[in-house]
């Protein structure tokens, strides 16, 4: 039986949220002097002296038309890596509990978890890029293992993970699995909130980094189970999204569909550049990829880096990643 209480780490069981202003009178009119703001205005264009909405209600409820999940099982933060950082602090004692991460894989995982003291166990995943499913279940076995990131669509292999493995991961993992679905708008695979109402232990995060365009704007998705966003309510900071970026994403987000003709686009031209790599002698191998960038493999791949690099093109030299050599 799942008990999300005893993965919880213990002192967070019963704490008592910071309460704000907002959180203590939620009406919408009237005068507010309870949170000491500025009743001046801003001096530029924009008016900011209000604190935003702590709960981002109607990012939310615009989310929730698009994902297809219930605003009270969404988690919004500053970027996903605010999300990676809160699970860890509201699931692993630091020096005690354990994650498991699959290399080659995303680095926020390791280094989020390295902050908080939390010990990491690395299952390689196969020479194909795959979930090695038997080595996963007992390495979470032998060192009761609180959290599995796994990361599909794959950065920096650009795969989607096999579905029957992640979900057979997700029925036997005893802690929680988080997949980071940053790339999934790029992917032919349906993405695993719609297995949310079968699975309390899965976590799915997504982010408008990427396919919308909003990188800098900082903003990071969690879906999950009520009572595990109510957990990361609790512990985020309380005004963890500006008006600022409210606002805006907002605004980006009734545009969908023209974020999906710029989806179909990059996807394109994804294909367009494989296909030209692939005509160069130079090129060994380009990888499948289900996201918007390709892992290509070449004979000699510092030269090429730095080839790139006097040409002004700047991309990512992965030859010293497990399993990435030559890429
Ligand atoms: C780019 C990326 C993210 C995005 O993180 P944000 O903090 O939301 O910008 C998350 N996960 C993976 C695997 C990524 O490649």
């Amino acid at each position: 039986m799942f008990s999300l209480e005893k993965l919880i780490r213990p002192h967070l069981l019963n704490l008592k949220p910071y309460s704000s202003a907002r959180d203590e009178y939620t009406g919408k009119e009237g005068v507010f002097l309870d949170a000491n703001e500025n009743p001046f205005g801003s001096v530029g264009t924009y008016d900011y002296n209000r604190y935003p909405d702590p709960y981002q209600q109607a990012v939310k409820s615009k989310l929730s038309q698009i994902k297809g999940v219930d605003t009270s099982q969404i988690f919004v933060g500053n970027g996903s890596d605010e999300a990676i950082d809160l699970l860890l602090r509201l699931f692993c004692t630091p020096k005690q509990d354990s994650i498991i991460i699959m290399p080659p894989t995303y680095g926020m995982y390791r280094v989020s978890a390295e902050i908080n003291e939390v010990d990491i166990i690395e299952v390689p995943l196969s020479s194909n890029f795959e979930i090695r499913l038997e080595d996963v279940l007992i390495a979470a076995e032998n060192n009761n293992a609180k959290l599995c990131f796994v990361c599909s669509p794959n950065n920096p292999t650009g795969n989607s993970l096999n579905r029957e493995k992640v979900l057979r991961l997700i029925e036997n993992f005893k802690g929680i699995v988080v997949i980071d679905e940053a790339y999934i708008d790029f992917s032919s695979q349906e993405s695993f909130t719609t297995e949310l109402s079968k699975y309390p232990n899965l976590v799915v995060m997504q982010t408008l980094s990427k396919a919308w365009g909003l990188a800098g704007l900082r903003l990071g998705m969690a879906f999950a189970s009520k009572e595990i966003i109510g957990f990361l309510n609790k512990i985020k900071p309380p005004y963890n999204i500006s008006e600022s970026t409210q606002r805006e994403t907002l605004e980006n987000l009734n545009l969908a569909e023209k974020t999906q003709e710029v989806v179909k686009e990059i996807l394109k031209q994804r294909t367009l550049l494989a296909e030209q790599l692939l005509k160069l002698p130079l090129v060994e191998k380009v990888f499948d990829s289900d996201a918007n960038f390709l892992l290509v493999k070449v004979p000699n791949p510092i030269l090429i880096y730095n080839r790139l690099i006097e040409k002004s093109i700047i991309v990512r030299n992965r030859s010293n990643v497990l399993l990435c050599e030559g890429c």
